[in-house]
């Protein structure tokens, strides 16, 4: 790794998040010390592995991956405006000198069918806030790709995702509460500054 937490921080802060974000697709952007709180826990799962992120958006994982080295990152998602932004923000670090092994595919996770199985997958999906039961959409796709699992899910899951690890042959082996910054973006948020608080979870195949 030739780059720094705090770098990596600092430079996924700098990047577009959602022009106009979708409500009912839960979208918000991991904000910068989330990515490092983040990668501080799950790097070692990450180095010269193959990772695929579900749900990228603006890109912003699948990046902060490839900055600690994977071999090569897939960033998912069903919206196109999302991911033109997630290749804008590949530009940017191009540009910067950072030429990453990542690229980006437009599908919805349900209907999501790969002939290559990934090492490890990392997602912060949607929660299920809006339209219910998409957290399980996510991870049932997850147990089905790969052995190891980074998930951030909302706060108190905790229950629930040990339950449904368990009966999909997987197990909860950390998890981790934080909280992440959104930027002003809903009309229900009131305040100019919110943080919504998140559990992160590693899951492996038993
Ligand atoms: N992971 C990104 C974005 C989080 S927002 C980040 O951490 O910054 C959740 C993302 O899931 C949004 O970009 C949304 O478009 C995407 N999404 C929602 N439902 C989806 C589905 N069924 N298939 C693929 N992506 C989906």
């Amino acid at each position: 790794m030739k780059i720094s937490f705090k770098e990596i921080e600092i430079l996924v802060s700098q990047l577009y998040g959602f022009d106009e974000p979708k409500v009912f697709l839960e979208q918000y952007e991991t904000d910068g010390k989330t990515v490092s709180f983040f990668l501080q826990k799950a790097y070692q799962d990450l180095i010269q592995k193959y990772v695929i992120d579900l749900g990228c958006g603006t890109g912003i994982l699948t990046f902060a991956a490839a900055f600690v080295d994977a071999k090569f990152v897939l960033g998912v998602d069903v919206d196109i405006s999302a991911l033109k932004i997630a290749l804008k923000n590949k530009k940017v670090l191009d540009d910067l000198g950072f030429s990453l092994p990542v690229d980006f595919l437009c599908a919805d996770v349900k209907k999501l069918y790969l002939k290559k199985k990934f090492d490890v997958c990392i997602m912060n999906p949607p929660f299920g806030i809006q339209r219910k039961g998409a957290d399980r959409i996510f991870l049932k796709k997850a147990f089905e790709i790969s052995d190891v699992v980074w998930c951030f899910l909302s706060q108190n899951s905790e229950p629930f995702v040990r339950k449904f690890s368990e009966e999909n042959g997987f197990c909860v082996t950390s998890s981790f509460k934080t909280k992440i910054q959104l930027r002003r973006k809903f009309f229900f948020h009131k305040k100019n500054v919110e943080f919504l608080p998140v559990d992160i979870y590693r899951i492996e195949r038993k």
